[in-house]
């Protein structure tokens, strides 16, 4: 299973996105390993001091502040529309009587290891096909096919997004990113930083990005 764009995972969406997203258009990865821009596996080379000290700098700076940060913290702990969507899937909710698939759902849920089968985080959880359904087809909508992954970890899967293990950032993560860290003047500046960096994603998503980089400048404070 896969994630839409918005970071949302469930079946019926999968069925509806998959598999034909094209990868440019789905979500930021990185392109082939290119080891003189380590820099793109910051998921690797920053620790945790440096992120501390991002999120602190957005906070003086006023873009966030703590209660904003522990609110997008505290959703993401939160693996929404994981067991409902389930519950909803129609290959799924075939294999049960009526009105009983939310029980073996539930249990299955709550059966779950602690965390990304693969990285141990909890946050941004979602329900992946162990055996992917292009194998599969809809047999693969099966709980004993189902685990728990993250987002990062899932799209690591996808045969198109094979560097994606080497940053922890998501896309929309990434784009933020590069914008708070360089300060591109201009949103060709951006782009280019966003290409150097590995993203793979459609232009339409680094200008969707560069928003807040205009929102900033009405409010001089880019
Ligand atoms: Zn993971």
């Amino acid at each position: 299973m896969t994630a839409d764009k918005d970071g949302n995972n469930t079946l019926e969406e999968q069925e509806q996105d998959v598999p034909e997203q094209p990868p440019e258009a789905v979500e930021a990865e990185l392109q082939e390993s290119v080891p003189e821009k380590l820099d793109v596996h910051i998921g690797k080379t920053w620790k945790e001091e440096d992120w501390r000290k991002l999120i602190e700098k957005l906070v003086s700076e006023g873009l966030v502040n703590w209660q904003g940060v522990a609110a997008v913290t505290l959703g993401e702990l939160n693996p929404p529309q994981v067991g409902t969507s389930l519950a909803s899937n129609a290959n799924i909710k075939k294999r049960y009587p009526p009105k009983k698939a939310w029980q073996a759902v539930k249990s299955w849920f709550y059966d779950q290891p602690l965390g990304c089968r693969e990285c141990k985080t909890l946050l941004k959880l979602e329900a992946e096909h162990i055996v992917p359904k292009e194998e599969l087809g809809d047999a693969a909508d099966n709980l004993d096919n189902l685990q728990l992954l993250c987002k990062r970890c899932n799209a690591k899967k996808r045969p198109s997004h094979k560097n994606a293990g080497l940053t922890h950032l998501t896309a929309e993560s990434g784009l933020m990113w590069i914008l708070l860290q360089f300060h591109p003047k201009t949103y060709d500046v951006f782009k280019k930083l966003c290409r150097d960096y590995g993203m793979t994603m459609a232009d339409i998503r680094f200008q969707e990005a560069w928003a807040l980089a205009e929102w900033l400048k009405k409010a001089n404070r880019y």
